[in-house]
């Protein structure tokens, strides 16, 4: 499974294949997080991209492996030392793509999953736009946003609204990403997403 070499798009002649970036973007509680948790279970072809964030850590998450956790001034100098490929500001915290984990990826054939926002996807997607297969994933319909975001329960209601605000410019947004995706059963999601790398 994804063993061929891809010989498309190579920089370096001394590599014989070159990885994929698949940005995944979604409203908030549709489902990006688990959908690249189950990707990463089903081939090791796929990794994560650890972002930086200076958000708080959730309960159950871990640093290095959910996100690099780091402080606003930590944050400062990775801009200034420019360590990110993209960066944005989302729900008042800022989240960072490392542009080492990018290049590792492409140069060590790895399809590496960024679970990140609409405009952060499109900022990799004009980055790398021969490397990149852009996915924007939908809820079957509002009400089932609202209890995936309520069931996860992570979030108090204040950042419930915040995420819902940002939802409209979101989805206007998710018309420029190559493919577009309703996450409505999970098993379903992976395997379009499996189907559209091999058409690939
Ligand atoms: P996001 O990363 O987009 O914010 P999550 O991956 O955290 O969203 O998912 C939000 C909630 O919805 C989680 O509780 C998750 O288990 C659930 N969920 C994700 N995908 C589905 C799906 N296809 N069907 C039902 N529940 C889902
Ligand atoms: P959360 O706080 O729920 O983990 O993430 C909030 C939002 O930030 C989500 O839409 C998530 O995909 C996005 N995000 C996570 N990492 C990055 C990143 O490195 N860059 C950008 N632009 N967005 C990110």
């Amino acid at each position: 499974m994804f063993s061929e070499k891809r010989s498309k798009g190579i920089k370096n002649p001394n590599i014989k294949c070159q990885g994929l970036l698949l940005p995944i973007a979604a409203p908030s509680g549709t489902g990006k997080t688990t959908v690249c948790r189950k990707l990463l279970e089903y081939s090791d072809s796929f990794a994560f991209s650890v972002s930086c964030t200076t958000r708080s850590p959730r309960p159950s998450e871990k640093s290095g492996f959910d996100y690099h956790f780091v402080s606003k001034e930590t944050f400062e100098e990775y801009i200034k030392n420019n360590m990110f490929a993209e960066w944005e500001e989302v729900f008042k915290n800022h989240y960072g793509t490392l542009r080492s984990a990018v290049e590792e990826a492409l140069e060590s054939c790895k399809i590496l999953l960024l679970d990140i926002d609409v405009k952060g996807a499109l900022s990799i997607k004009k980055l790398y736009p021969e490397d990149t297969l852009s996915i924007f994933l939908l809820s079957p319909n509002d009400e089932e946003l609202e209890r995936r975001l309520h069931f996860r329960g992570t979030d108090d209601k204040k950042s419930i609204a915040l995420r819902n605000a940002r939802i409209p410019d979101e989805v206007k947004l998710g018309e420029h990403f190559d493919h577009i995706i309703v996450n409505d059963k999970l098993g379903r999601t992976v395997e379009e997403i499996i189907n559209i790398i091999k058409r690939r």
